[in-house]
């Protein structure tokens, strides 16, 4: 591998979700010099989501893509340098924190760790298999081609439920299948579910299999109560599943103090180790929103550049 050049900044901040991109901002605000690593793209797990909702001054059809794009031209504007890598390890005690990547070193006084979480797979039998055979990952960009079909969301909570009334306009038929007797979902998502007529709910139900040939002809469903099984033929249906999140904290695991997997700050947003802040999602706490993440950004952004300021 060819070495690259020493990439050192002021502050590094490993994620470019809201989290990260507002910590970028703030920082670089500052006068810092701010990269940020992302492996994927700008916008994180907002920028998948059908629609942007309950952020204060988006409109009612912003959608993560265009929500994820205007992110990006903040970014650029602030001259935030943005490195496409992919995060492997990291180097947290010492004066400059090392960024380790799949193609490099990248340095920084302080740092940042907004890279959140990893929605959680169920472990089923043919979820690799169907795999964009039936199975989706992302509402808005799959839901044209689930146009007139049958659609399953597996999950009860608001994420689940927000994607499921985007897809509804979309489906022939769609159910929500739930382990639980009831969803746990806000009001306003209860109301819009009673807008449609082609919604129909599977409670106490877990997938527990998904068959077929080449695409998912067919859901295995076990009983929460009986434990007992039946099979659901749908030819060519598809299906969603909403079911949690892990955080993405295995390579801080020996070094940062955590709860659960998710890493425990202070109200700086300081973590066990001086100059290194933890926001958004990966971090300890009850509420995970766009607004949180954009707020605590900001907090350990604003820390960051206090802490840099002190060591010169
Ligand atoms: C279905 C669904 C719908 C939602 N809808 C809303 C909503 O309408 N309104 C709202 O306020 N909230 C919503 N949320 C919650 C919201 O998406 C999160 O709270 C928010 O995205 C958290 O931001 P974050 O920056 O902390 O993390 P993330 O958005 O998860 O960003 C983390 C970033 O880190 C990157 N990353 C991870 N690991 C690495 C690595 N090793 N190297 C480099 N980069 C890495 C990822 O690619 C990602 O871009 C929704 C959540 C879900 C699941």
């Amino acid at each position: 591998m060819v070495q690259k050049m020493k990439r050192l900044y002021d502050v590094v901040v490993i994620g470019g979700g809201p989290a990260g991109s507002s910590t970028a901002v703030y920082a670089a605000s500052r006068g810092m010099k701010v990269a940020i690593v992302e492996k994927d793209s700008i916008g994180g797990l907002i920028g998948k989501v059908s629609t942007v909702t309950h952020y204060l001054s988006v409109d009612n059809n912003e959608s993560g893509k265009t929500f994820s794009e205007k992110l990006l031209s903040q970014l650029e504007k602030y001259h935030v340098t943005i490195i496409k890598e992919n995060v492997i390890g990291v180097e947290l005690h010492g004066e400059i924190k090392k960024v380790i990547t799949e193609d490099g070193e990248i340095s920084g006084k302080a740092i940042v760790l907004c890279n959140g979480t990893t929605p959680r797979t169920l472990c089923i039998p043919g979820e690799k298999e169907f795999l964009g055979k039936g199975l989706c990952r992302n509402a808005r960009k799959d839901a044209e081609s689930c146009k007139g079909k049958n659609i399953y969301v597996v999950g009860g909570a608001d994420g689940a439920i927000k994607e499921a009334i985007f897809l509804a306009k979309y489906a022939k038929k769609l159910t929500i299948v739930h382990f639980e007797d009831h969803l746990t979902t806000i009001a306003e998502f209860k109301n819009k579910l009673d807008s449609f007529d082609n919604i129909e709910y599977l409670f106490n139900s877990r997938l527990t299999a998904l068959k077929g040939d080449d695409h998912v002809d067919c859901l295995e469903i076990t009983d929460e109560n009986t434990k007992a099984k039946k099979d659901i033929f749908d030819d060519n249906c598809a299906v969603f599943t909403y079911v949690g999140s892990t955080a993405n904290t295995e390579m801080y695991k020996n070094d940062l103090k955590l709860k659960n997997g998710f890493i425990i700050v202070d109200q700086k947003m300081e973590t066990n180790i001086p100059g290194v802040y933890a926001a958004g999602d990966i971090i300890d706490k009850q509420v995970r929103q766009v607004s949180t993440a954009v707020a605590e950004g900001t907090i350990a952004a604003i820390n960051a550049v206090a802490y840099i300021k002190e060591q010169n």
